[in-house]
């Protein structure tokens, strides 16, 4: 195999998770390569304005991302990105993985951090009119509902703290949810509750969406009554929690029921050799921090692992 092609790591993923394995890896001068399959900076750069990142009062996803990815090259970590995996192979010593573009990289280590996505509700409708009307991202087409009236849909915390900053936006937010209480934290709750922009619909769904160029309508039944209404809308934005990317990953790796990376507390997986990180793994909170915290374990265990295998590598060359 050409020599350029390995790499003591391969980082699988180039969010915030994917990009702190990277600095890390190679300012402990370990050659590291990190593959992504979009934009580096993954769900980051969908983020309108981070200010939960300590240290940094404010600033835009898309900058936050772009600071890292830089930090990361600084250090001779190097990042092939908008490409796509045909295969991945992580049992044995030497673990491989091939691009679409039929590029072989191999290397020792692999730390998975290809993150999540959003749910989708999966009903009539919803295919055909995303992005004409239908929305998982606030900070994105929050604008483009300027004057207009809108429903939320979700009771968790993104459910809520979305609703509230489209009211910057829109005339009227109207939340849909499906049970009678919200799973949210407290604060999230009685600020939307507090809102005079926002009404509640609860333990109701969204059963269809029409339109026929962009959405104006959608079919609303109450889960107690049965009832259906026919409620006119300009935009639905949806927020019912988020989908692992992890399909490529089956077989490969042990993943729990909600494929979500099974991981112990350092990090590592079933699999020697490979470790996990951010909103992929089985874990409670996703957030910029704890992705970054994450990828800053799972690279220095990955960097232990490698060097206690450099290790018996060499004493079997002395044998
Ligand atoms: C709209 C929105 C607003 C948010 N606001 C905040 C906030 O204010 N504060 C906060 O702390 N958090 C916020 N978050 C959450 C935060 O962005 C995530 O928790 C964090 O980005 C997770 O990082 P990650 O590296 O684990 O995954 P991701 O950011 O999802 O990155 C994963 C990367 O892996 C790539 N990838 C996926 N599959 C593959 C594959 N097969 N091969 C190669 N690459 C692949 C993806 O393209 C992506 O670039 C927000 C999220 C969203 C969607």
């Amino acid at each position: 195999m050409d020599l350029n092609r390995q790499y003591d790591a391969i980082v699988i993923g180039g969010g915030p998770a994917g990009l702190t394995a990277g600095i890390y890896l190679s300012r402990a001068r370990l050659k590291t390569l990190i593959i992504n399959e979009g934009t580096v900076g993954g769900q980051l750069i969908l983020t309108h304005e981070i200010a939960n990142y300590p240290g940094v009062e404010s600033i835009s996803g898309y900058q936050l991302a772009n600071v890292m990815k830089k930090q990361a090259m600084a250090f001779g970590c190097d990042i092939r990105s908008n490409v796509s995996i045909r295969h991945i192979a992580l049992e044995g010593e030497s673990k491989t993985v091939t691009l679409s573009d039929g590029n072989t990289y191999s290397a020792e280590s692999f730390i998975l951090t290809p993150g999540g996505r959003s749910r989708t509700l999966g009903v009539p409708g919803e295919n055909k009119l995303k992005g004409r009307g239908i929305s998982y991202c606030a900070t994105c087409d929050g604008d483009f509902f300027t004057g207009k009236e809108i429903v939320v849909v979700g009771g968790g915390n993104s459910a809520l703290e979305e609703a509230v900053s489209l009211t910057k936006y829109a005339t009227k937010v109207t939340i849909v949810h499906q049970f009678d209480h919200f799973q949210a934290f407290e604060h999230a709750v009685s600020e939307a509750q507090d809102n005079p922009k926002i009404q509640f619909l609860m333990e109701s769904k969204i059963i269809s969406f029409y339109g026929k160029e962009s959405l104006e309508n959608v079919d609303i039944r109450n889960e107690k009554s049965g009832e259906i209404q026919n409620f006119k809308t300009d935009g639905v934005f949806i927020f019912i929690g988020y989908v692992p990317n992890t399909e490529f990953l089956k077989g490969k790796v042990l993943l729990n029921q909600w494929g979500e990376i099974e991981i112990k507390p350092d990090m590592s997986t079933n699999i020697n050799g490979v470790f996990a990180a951010g909103d992929s793994t089985a874990k409670r909170y996703r957030q910029v921090t704890t992705a970054v915290g994450d990828g800053t374990v799972a690279a220095l265990a990955a960097s232990n692992y490698l060097h206690e295998l450099k290790a018996k590598q060499k004493q079997l060359i002395l044998i």
